[in-house]
């Protein structure tokens, strides 16, 4: 499922391999992660990680296009809403482009683990309804997954995604991950810089 900006920016040319996307999970990257078991009800209960908007400021400025990839089992308990997890991303989507930033989409899975659905993380389906409904090819060499818990690096790694983890003291997540990063601030000059090296700048 899927919240889109429509207010989007002119899209730039198109690489010759395609856009490198940022995919990004969001809570724990984007916003502060609620405790366990608990869920963001309402925007009024988002609150953006310390970093956050500057790391997606960096990335956009850098070519990324953002593409948030979300595990939300709260609606399937009826804990969320889904016209408030709406509203949320919407009002996410806007603040993000107050600060020159671009998302062009959201897509987040609605169901409980036992479900067993394809989208929900740590399997790519979410990353795949991205690759289909993304109006531009993605350079998936150049792309990464970005999360703070080994199910986004999972995800990310299936679809051959370079991966980030952020703030997280999994271990083995951790050893899985491309690079790990201590905070959102870290973790965009880590892949900033990496993405320097291999543009050869
Ligand atoms: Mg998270
Ligand atoms: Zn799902």
């Amino acid at each position: 499922m899927r919240t889109f900006d429509r207010r989007r920016a002119a899209t730039a040319p198109v690489p010759q391999n395609g856009h490198k996307v940022a995919f990004l999970d969001r809570d724990g990257v984007i916003n502060e992660a609620p405790k366990a078991q608990h869920y963001i009800q309402t925007w009024e209960q988002f609150r953006f990680a310390t970093g956050a908007l500057d790391m997606l400021k960096a990335l956009t400025d850098h070519g990324y296009r953002l593409v948030v990839i979300t595990n939300q089992q709260g609606v399937a308990k009826g804990l969320v809403q889904p016209q408030a997890l709406s509203a949320i991303h919407r009002n996410l989507c806007a603040a993000v482009a107050e600060c020159g930033a671009v998302i062009d989409g959201v897509f987040f899975c609605p169901h409980l683990e036992a479900h067993d659905c394809a989208c929900r993380k740590p399997k790519p389906g979410l990353i795949q309804q991205a690759l289909v409904a993304l109006d531009y090819p993605v350079d998936m060499a150049r792309s990464w997954m970005i999360g703070d818990s080994g199910r986004d690096i999972e995800a990310g790694a299936a679809m051959g995604l370079h991966t980030l983890l952020i703030g997280s003291s999994d271990h083995a997540a951790a050893a899985k991950a491309t690079l790990v990063a201590a905070n959102q601030q870290a973790a965009g000059q880590l892949l900033l810089g990496t993405d320097a090296q291999s543009d050869g700048e």
